[in-house]
């Protein structure tokens, strides 16, 4: 395969050092990357005087993938987010996040390996609120019926090409008749174009006791923004932490591959976080783009050396720094 250009994304936070070290691992898989590093996020508003300069925009929309790293967004006031700006701006409708069992990561559960789809534009991430009166503050949830069918068939496609069996589409119809009822309604209209996948549906509140108390009876889900962002990261604790959880948000002529967790601000600079969930986010990224050999490699790599679990980052156990870690993680992909 050719060269590829790929926008790389930093970050804020502890974003720049675990992008580097991800970069890094990624580099010696031997695919052939030129690196288009772009900034994003509050850094950029005192030069810039925006969270997303034009020239970010241009990169992504040039070379069609970005890794990012995460970005750090004030709470409750303040500026919008820049993830959910680059989402809307490229029309990333299917968040994916894999929870899957890292063997040698103990964890209470022998098998889990849940498969996360959750809707990227719409429910109240529309960010449609306002104050009714100084007392009463209201957000709108949206939800439409285009925007419904293409996640679900996004899901069902994704989950027939990689030979998954069952979907179940998340929900609290039960409650919010309208617009997680047509979330649902939606859902069912598509399953039934996939009849070789079992579909089914839970509500919301069972699915968190379920997902806790049972993980393995959970192949795909399929969820409105806001509870697949609260879902993938109660999966992402099960499997060993958001150190461990990766990412990719994919529209039709643009995808962007980010790790499930945020900015770790109180760690920045540290470089003690763990590099996996955005190394991770770069397998999926090079599956994507099918360079799937330099995917395995990177990922026997990394199970090797988690595997030996002499070289691991406090988060997994041990006292590694970022770089050590992925420095055995190179050193390792010599020899798988
Ligand atoms: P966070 O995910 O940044 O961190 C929560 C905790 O998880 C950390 O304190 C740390 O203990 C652990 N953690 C996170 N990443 C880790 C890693 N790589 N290795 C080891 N441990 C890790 O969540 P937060 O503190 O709620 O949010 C911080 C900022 O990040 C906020 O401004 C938030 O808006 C932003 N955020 C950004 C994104 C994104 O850019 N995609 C996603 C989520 C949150």
């Amino acid at each position: 395969m050719g060269k590829h250009v790929i926008t790389m994304l930093p970050g804020e936070g502890t974003g720049p050092e675990i992008c580097e070290a991800a970069r890094r691992v990624i580099d010696h898989s031997g695919v052939e990357i030129v690196w288009e590093y772009e900034d994003i996020g509050l850094d950029c508003l005192d030069k810039y005087g925006t969270l997303l300069p034009e020239k970010t925009i241009k990169s992504i929309a040039k070379n069609k993938i970005a890794i990012k790293g995460p970005t750090t967004t004030p709470v409750g006031t303040g500026h919008k987010s820049a993830n959910v700006t680059l989402r809307k701006l490229f029309d990333l409708y299917a968040n994916v996040r894999p929870a899957k069992l890292i063997p040698v990561l103990k964890r209470p559960w022998d098998q889990i390996d849940i498969l996360t789809f959750r809707e990227n534009t719409e429910d109240s991430y529309a960010a449609i609120e306002h104050m009714v009166s100084d007392e009463v503050a209201q957000c709108l949830k949206v939800i439409t019926w285009p925007g419904s069918v293409r996640i679900a068939e996004f899901a069902f496609k994704w989950a027939k090409a990689n030979g998954r069996k069952k979907i179940q589409c998340v929900h609290k119809a039960n409650i919010m008749k309208m617009t997680d009822g047509l979330f649902l309604e939606a859902f069912r209209e598509v399953a039934k174009k996939y009849p070789e996948i079992e579909a089914g549906d839970i509500i919301v509140d069972n699915c968190c006791m379920q997902l806790v108390r049972n993980p393995a009876q959970f192949d795909c889900l399929v969820l409105p923004n806001l509870y697949g962002d609260i879902l993938s990261d109660l999966c992402a604790g099960l499997v060993g932490g958001l150190g461990f959880a990766p990412g990719a948000n994919i529209g039709d002529n643009c995808s962007i591959f980010e790790a499930v967790h945020g900015s770790a601000p109180k760690y920045a600079g540290m470089k003690k976080v763990n590099p996996s969930a955005v190394l991770l986010s770069g397998v999926m990224m090079l599956r994507w783009i099918g360079e799937n050999a330099a995917a395995d490699k990177i990922e026997k790599g990394m199970n090797k050396v988690l595997a030996e679990a002499k070289t691991l980052t406090y988060d997994a156990g041990g006292t590694a720094s970022t770089d050590e870690y992925a420095d055995a993680i190179i050193r390792a992909m010599d020899t798988v």
